[in-house]
C-alpha cells in the first residue's frame, strides 16, 4: 500500500525501520537513507535477520535540498519520516514541498548556532504545505508525540475542563557507562543546559537551569527526582488544549549524570560556539559527541525501564479529577525485539504510527499540524497494538 522513506540511520531510525518492517501490509516498501551509508546497511542487515524483510538503503546529505529532492523524486515515497537531527527539519520540509511528499518528524527545528526550541520556523511553512495540499505532521515521537496525544485523549474523553498538565519523563534504566546520553548527545545536552520555562496563567515563567525539582512516584520504576525543563511540546499544547491554567515538563536525572554534566559545563565542553584549537575551529559539544558512546550502541546490556506520562488535573461531571496517563517500557525487551534501548524505541514506534496514520488516511489534511490536533483515538489504539501500551492511574 505505502512506500516509506526514513531519513536518519541513528538509534531512532533503526527502530522506525524495524517497526515499519513489522507491518508488511501497510509499508509494502521501505527505504532508509542517511548521511553514512554503512549505518543504513547495518540496520538493513538486522531488519532482514530479525523481521525477515529486505529494505532499500541510500546515501543522502539531507541539508542539501537539491540532493534530498532528487532522492524523493527517484524513490517516490508516500510519506517521509525524518529522524535525522533537528537541524535538517527545514531542508527536508523544503524537499518534501518540491517533490510533493507528506512530511513527519519527532523534534522541532533548531538552528545550529543557537540552542532555541521554537515551532515558529516550522509553523511558517503552514501556507506552503496548505497550498501544495500536503500534510506536515510535527512531533511524532514520545515527548513530543505520545504525550501530546495523551493530552488530546484526556481532553476528548476524560475531562470536561483541563486545568493543569505535568509531563513527566523518567528513564529508570542503567546502561553501565559513567556518562552517556540516550539520544544524540549534542541535541540532548543543548536541551538540558537551557534555562527552564513553564506556562502559567497566560505567561511564560523562566527558571535557572535544573533549579526546580520534585520527587515523583513513577509507575514501574519507583520514586525519582524529576527536574523542571523547557520542552517544545509546551508551546503547541498551550495553543491546542482548551482552558489550560498551567503546563510544565519534568525529566529525571541521576546524581552521577548531573555531576558529569556540571563538570563538562564548567570546563566549557558543552559550548556550541566554535573555538580555536591548534589552528582549527572546533565546536566543543561536537567534539564531546565524538568521545561519548553512540546512543544506538547502548542497547546491549541496558537494564531497567522508562516510565513517561502526563499528570492531568481538571474536572469531569462537576467533580475534580486527577489522572496519570503513562507507558512503561523495558530496555531489555526493546533490545530483544529491535536491537535498541527504550529511549530510541519509545521515539521510533510513534514515528512509525504517525506514518501509519497518514498512509492509511486515518489522519489527513493540508498544512502543518502538531500531533494533538488530530483525533487521538486511532493513535492510542495503535500504541496498544504496536509496543507502547498505556495505562491510566487515577488519584
Ligand atoms: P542519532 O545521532 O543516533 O542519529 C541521527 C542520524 O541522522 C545519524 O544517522 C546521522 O548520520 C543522520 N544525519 C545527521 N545529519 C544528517 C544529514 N545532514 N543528512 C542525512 N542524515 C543525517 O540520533 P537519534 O537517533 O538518537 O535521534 C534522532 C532524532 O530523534 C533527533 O532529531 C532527536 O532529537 C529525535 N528524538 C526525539 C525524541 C522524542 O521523543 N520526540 C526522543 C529522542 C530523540 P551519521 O550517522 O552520519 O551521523
Amino acid at each position: 500500500m505505502a512506500k516509506v522513506l526514513i531519513v536518519g540511520a541513528g538509534g531512532v531510525g533503526n527502530v522506525v525501520a524495524h517497526k515499519c518492517a513489522q507491518l508488511p501490509d501497510v509499508f509494502t516498501s521501505i527505504v532508509l537513507a542517511s548521511r553514512t551509508l554503512s549505518r543504513c546497511e547495518k540496520i538493513a542487515k538486522d531488519v532482514a535477520e530479525l523481521q525477515g524483510r529486505q529494505i532499500e538503503t541510500a546515501q543522502v546529505d539531507a541539508d542539501d535540498v537539491e540532493q534530498m529532492t532528487g532522492l524523493l523524486r527517484r524513490v517516490k515515497p508516500n510519506v517521509v519520516i525524518n529522524v535525522a537531527l533537528p537541524y535538517q527539519d527545514l531542508h527536508i520540509m523544503d524537499a518534501c514541498l518540491a517533490a510533493g511528499v507528506p512530511y513527519i518528524d519527532t523534534a522541532n527545528y533548531e538552528p545550529k548556532e543557537i540552542a532555541k526550541f521554537e515551532y515558529k520556523w516550522q509553523w511558517a511553512y503552514q501556507d506552503r504545505f496548505r497550498d501544495a495540499n500536503l500534510l506536515a505532521l510535527l512531533g511524532s515521537g514520545f515527548d513530543p508525540g505520545v504525550t501530546n496525544v495523551y493530552c488530546a485523549y484526556a481532553q476528548k474523553h476524560l475531562f470536561d475542563t483541563i486545568e493543569t498538565i505535568d509531563i513527566l519523563d523518567c528513564n529508570g534504566g542503567d546502561h553501565g557507562h559513567a556518562f552517556a546520553t540516550n539520544f544524540n548527545p549534542e541535541i540532548n545536552i543543548r536541551e538540558i543546559t537551557q534555562r527552564g520555562r513553564y506556562w502559567e496563567n497566560d505567561n511564560w515563567v523562566e527558571t535557572d537551569p535544573l533549579s526546580i525539582c520534585q520527587d515523583y512516584d513513577f509507575p514501574g520504576v519507583g520514586t525519582r527526582k524529576a527536574y523542571l525543563l523547557y520542552h517544545e511540546e509546551l508551546e503547541s499544547l498551550v495553543k491546542n488544549i482548551r482552558g489550560l491554567r498551567r503546563i510544565r515538563f519534568w525529566m529525571t536525572f541521576g546524581e552521577q549524570y548531573l555531576t558529569h554534566l556540571r563538570v563538562l559545563q564548567n570546563v566549557g565542553m558543552t559550548r556550541i560556539d566554535p573555538v580555536d584549537f591548534q589552528g582549527n575551529k572546533i565546536v566543543p559539544v561536537e567534539f564531546l559527541k565524538a568521545l561519548l558512546p553512540d546512543p544506538a550502541s547502548l542497547g546491549a546490556g541496558y537494564t531497567g525501564k522508562t516510565s513517561i506520562g502526563c499528570e492531568i488535573t481538571g474536572t469531569k461531571a462537576g467533580k475534580p479529577r486527577k489522572v496519570f496517563i503513562y507507558n512503561v517500557c523495558d530496555h531489555a525487551e526493546c533490545w530483544k525485539e529491535v536491537r535498541a534501548q527504550a529511549v530510541s524505541y519509545t521515539t521510533g514506534v510513534p514515528a512509525m504510527i504517525g506514518a501509519l496514520m497518514v498512509a492509511t488516511s486515518k489522519w489527513s489534511g493540508s498544512g502543518v499540524f502538531n500531533i494533538e490536533q488530530f483525533d487521538p483515538d486511532p493513535f492510542m489504539d495503535a500504541l496498544n497494538r504496536y509496543g507502547l501500551p498505556w495505562e491510566i492511574r487515577e488519584s
